[in-house]
Formats: structure tokens, C-alpha cells, sequence
């Protein structure tokens, strides 16, 4: 059984009447080198405990079972329910639970399948669910490392560096809990059917302390928000007009005693800078009382 192989594939598809959803971001891997490198970089130790969302036919599913002792993988699309039964179901390490990973407990879920395992996510994940998939194992905070095969554009702007075109809020977010790593990119020729735009392994391994100190985490975050909603702006107009509550002089204070110019825009701050004027801008708000 060749799990990435088209014909196979099509033969298979065919045989249960299945139709591919395009809202639900399917397409299946047709390489095999690809599923074997995203397990390889994904579970690179034994013993581990893996979350996969979206198993689709199970090529990924099957590598990541040679090399985990548990998978749980979930998948929305029953109509794949009987084709899994079919390609995995001689596995006994593997255990697909039906539902959306969007709605489910991700760190409950972890917790009662993996148990004390040391916990990874690796998948290849439905495009159009991308950011909120990534969003939510990051907050589960149970996985230590999360490996996925994503659009290379979203990749690349989790892991890009301040001043680079796709350094943005988003990354600043990913950043702030996990390091960040781009490991290869897979053509649209790897996959059936093929998607418009090409796609980029990364993985992200929990960090053990935050990049940066902060008192008020929330308030960073508001600030990295409002300077990247107007990244053409300069930070101060940027902060007066979003964040609410600061003034102009408020926001040119908090730049000067961070020791920064005061026309400097956000799209250049590394993720300490903002942790530094968030502190500063507490402190003025703070003494303004
Ligand atoms: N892992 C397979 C592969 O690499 O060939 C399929 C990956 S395909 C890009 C994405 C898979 O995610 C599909 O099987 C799709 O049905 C599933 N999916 C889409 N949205 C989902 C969701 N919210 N929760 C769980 N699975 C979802």
C-alpha cells in the first residue's frame, strides 16, 4: 500500500465515493519523501506523543506512527471514516478522533490520549485554518514542539526577522512563546489536488522563558497590534491613534526614555523593544493618573 501514490489514490477515492472540499483545505501529499522528512524533523526522538489535525487519507498518519508510541489524529471530514479504516486500520498505535480541531480542547484532548508522553503536534494543516489552528496549540501549552507543513507565505511570517517585509503581528505573537525555524519548502506538484501556492515545513519549539520581561503582556500585545494595523506610520502616530488612553507627547516620551528615535516605525523593533515601551507606556499611564 503506497499512500502517496496517485493512482493508488485515485483508485482508492473512487472506490468510496469520495469528493475532495475545497473549504476544507484538502490536498493530499502524492510524494513520499514528504510525509517521511515532516515525521523525521516532527518526531525526532522515541517515546513521543503526537497530535496530527487532518489525517486526510493517512500518509502522514502512517510515517508518524513508525516513529511515535501514540498518535491522535483528528479529523473533521467523516466521509474519510471508512478509507481510514482501510489505510491505517492494521495500526495500533494510531487513534483518530472525528470533530474540529477548531472547537475541540486541544490541551484536555493531549492530556487524556498522550498522557505523560512528551507531546508534539505535526501535521500538514488545512490552509484556510491556518493561523487559528496555530494559534490554539500554542495556547494549549502542553506540545513541545510543533512541526507543520503550512502556505510559505504564512511560514515566513512566523518566522520573520524585524525590518523584513513579513515581520507582522502575527509572527511577533508566534515568536513571543515558541523559536521559530523554516525547514524546506514542498512544491504544488506534491500534492493532489494541487494548490495554488507553494508550501513550507516549520517547525516551532516551545520556548522555556519569554524572549523578553513584561508586566503587562495584554498591553504588549495591543501595541504590537496597533503598530502593525498602520505599519506605514510611525510608531507614536500609530500608538496615539490606536491604543487609546495615550497621547502624542505620551507616546514621544515613552520612545525617548527607551532610548529609541521618535519617528522609528514598528516593522523595525525587535519583540524586546515593544516589551521595553509597553513597560514605559505603564509607567507614564500609571504616573498621569
Ligand atoms: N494529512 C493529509 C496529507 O498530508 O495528505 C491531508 C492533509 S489536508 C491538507 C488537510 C486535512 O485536514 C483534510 O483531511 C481535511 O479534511 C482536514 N480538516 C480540515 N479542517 C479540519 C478541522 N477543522 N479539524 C480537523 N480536520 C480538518
Amino acid at each position: 500500500m503506497e499512500l502517496t501514490n496517485s493512482e493508488y489514490i485515485r483508485e482508492l477515492l473512487g472506490r468510496h465515493g469520495f469528493r475532495f472540499s475545497k473549504s476544507l483545505g484538502q490536498n493530499f501529499l502524492t510524494a513520499a519523501w514528504v510525509p517521511e522528512d515532516i515525521a523525521a524533523a516532527g518526531v525526532p526522538e522515541e517515546g513521543m506523543g503526537v497530535l496530527e489535525v487532518g489525517p486526510g487519507i493517512g500518509c502522514l498518519t502512517r510515517e508518524l506512527s513508525k516513529r511515535g508510541e501514540k498518535v491522535v489524529s483528528i479529523e473533521l471530514d467523516k466521509a474519510l471514516k471508512p478509507i481510514l479504516a482501510e489505510t491505517l486500520g492494521d495500526l495500533e498505535n494510531v487513534e483518530i478522533v472525528y470533530g474540529d480541531a477548531m472547537k475541540l480542547d486541544l490541551a484536555a484532548l493531549a492530556e487524556e490520549k498522550l498522557g505523560g508522553l512528551k507531546k508534539a503536534v505535526c501535521a500538514n494543516l488545512p490552509y484556510n485554518v491556518t493561523s487559528p489552528l496555530l494559534t490554539a496549540f500554542i495556547r494549549a501549552n502542553c506540545f513541545d514542539s510543533i512541526t507543520v507543513m503550512i502556505q510559505r507565505e504564512v511560514a515566513r511570517r512566523i518566522c520573520a526577522a524585524p525590518g523584513c517585509p513579513d515581520y507582522g503581528a502575527f509572527g511577533i505573537f508566534v515568536q513571543w512563546y515558541m523559536e521559530t525555524e523554516l525547514l524546506f519548502d514542498v512544491p504544488p506538484s506534491c500534492f493532489m489536488p494541487q494548490p495554488k501556492v507553494t508550501s513550507s515545513v516549520t517547525r516551532l519549539k516551545r520556548r522555556s522563558e519569554r524572549p523578553a520581561q513584561v508586566e503587562d503582556e495584554g498591553l504588549m500585545f495591543r501595541i504590537i497590534r496597533s503598530a502593525f494595523n498602520q505599519r506605514r506610520k510611525t510608531l507614536v502616530n500609530a500608538l496615539s491613534s490606536q491604543l487609546g488612553g495615550i497621547t502624542k507627547e505620551q507616546a514621544e516620551q515613552a520612545l525617548i526614555n527607551c532610548g529609541f528615535d521618535t519617528r522609528i516605525r514598528g516593522e523595525v523593533l525587535e519583540i524586546g523593544g515593544f516589551a521595553k515601551i509597553s513597560d514605559e507606556i505603564s509607567r507614564i499611564a500609571q504616573a498621569d493618573l
